[in-house]
């Protein structure tokens, strides 16, 4: 019997464990709050993921460790690797935990990005807007996500405004500045490598955000055969050079044709949420059977795949459920504000048949579904 650990107990954790069951695996879930969803699934082990004995616990329980939560400490995720194999290595987490860090290893790989500065004072702001210009954003280097963290600069009149909210945080999770990207859409690669190196990816998604939260996601994203393998060779580069087991995913940014790396993120990712219904093999079963040393699963796709993020509460099921290709995934979470508590995919085997079930949904949920954006694109043809 093996028991995968995973740190971090949210709706990642909780359809990991959920994709593991038909493979026979056990699992240990560690999170800082008894509540953590994936508690609904597998035992939880609920600790600071900086207290050693809890670690020391969550150790001796599992043969094996992972992630749900890119942020827990790269030192605890050191030293458990001392005590139990961990995928993907704590020295690929330590570098996506780090936008800094990241990024100058996106360009290091010949990868583009986006100007960027590393700020550590005031007047490292001045400095960095000149050289980066403006627009751009400030953003915390470390613990950000969903867009929290981050600051709109507009003009230089806004410097002051961007270091009265974010300028603290210099002495403790440092900031970089980016150049803000007029993109014309977001897409990202979800890839996964194997212990014996072998790399797949999933067919490129393009993707929607609503005040930086993800909102939907499409894939196939409609883009040239071109692009597409430019997206896959940079995932390829940086799975390679990082040593990378499992499933990460790499954001980019496209603009006029050229894509731009935004970040990578070290795990199961919530633009890969469609691979559950919508490919041969899901992200989350061939994240385990990675960390385990199994053949992986093809990611070919069934069709044409919709994700729908339900963000702060739950609407009504009825409309998705009522959908022959409607799947609907609630991750049992209490609501609030803000919060992504579940989400559907929609899949058809032909474009215009998805735009036609999404454009229902929409109309029976209103603004809780976003499904204009990826209509567009289906429906253009
Ligand atoms: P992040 O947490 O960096 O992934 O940012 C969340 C979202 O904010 C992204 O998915 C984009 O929609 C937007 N965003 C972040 N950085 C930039 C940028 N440099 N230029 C334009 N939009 C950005």
């Amino acid at each position: 019997m093996t028991t995968v650990g995973i740190l971090g107990g949210g709706q990642l954790a909780r359809m990991l464990a959920l994709s593991g069951a038909p493979l026979g695996l056990r699992f240990l879930v560690m999170d800082t709050v008894a509540d953590a969803c994936a508690g609904q699934f597998a035992p939880l082990l609920v600790g600071d993921y900086r207290d050693e004995a809890a670690l020391a616990e969550f150790a001796s329980k599992v043969d094996v460790a992972t992630f749900d939560f890119e942020n827990v400490p790269a030192e605890s995720a050191e030293w458990l690797s001392a005590r139990v194999p961990v995928f993907p290595n704590p020295r690929a987490l330590a570098v996506a935990q780090d936008r800094l860090a990241e990024k100058t290893l996106f360009r290091e790989l010949g990868i583009p990005v986006p100007e960027f500065a590393a700020v550590a004072t005031r007047a490292e702001l001045d400095g960095a807007l000149a050289t980066v210009g403006v627009p751009c954003i400030l953003k915390t280097r470390r613990l950000g996500y969903d867009g929290k963290g981050q600051f709109r600069i507009r003009t230089l009149a806004d410097a002051d405004a961007a270091w009265a909210a974010l300028g603290a945080q210099a002495a403790t999770v440092g900031l970089i500045v980016e150049a803000f990207v007029p993109f014309e859409r977001e897409l990202s690669v979800v890839a996964v490598r194997g212990r014996d190196g072998e790399f797949r990816t999933w067919p490129l998604t393009e993707n929607w955000h609503v005040d930086g939260v993800l909102s939907a996601s499409l894939a196939p994203a409609k883009v040239d055969a071109a692009l597409a393998d430019t997206a896959t060779a940079y995932a390829r580069r940086l799975a390679e050079r990082m040593d990378y087991v499992g499933v990460f995913a790499l954001e980019l940014f496209c603009r006029d044709g050229q894509l731009l790396a935004n970040e990578l993120a070290p795990r199961v990712h919530n633009s890969g949420h469609w691979t559950i219904e919508g490919a041969e093999a899901s992200q989350f079963q061939n994240h385990l059977r990675a960390v385990l040393g199994l053949p992986l699963g093809a990611p070919a796709m069934r069709g044409h795949a919709c994700m729908l993020n339900w963000i702060g509460a739950m609407p009504e099921a009825g409309p998705v459920l009522a959908e022959a290709g409607g799947h609907w995934h609630d991750y049992g979470k209490e609501p609030r504000e803000g919060r992504k508590v579940g989400h559907a995919t929609l899949r058809a085997d032909e474009p215009q048949a998805l735009a036609a079930a999404l454009e229902r949904v929409g109309q029976a949920l209103g603004r809780q579904a976003q499904v204009a954006p990826p209509v567009a694109v289906l429906r253009a043809g």
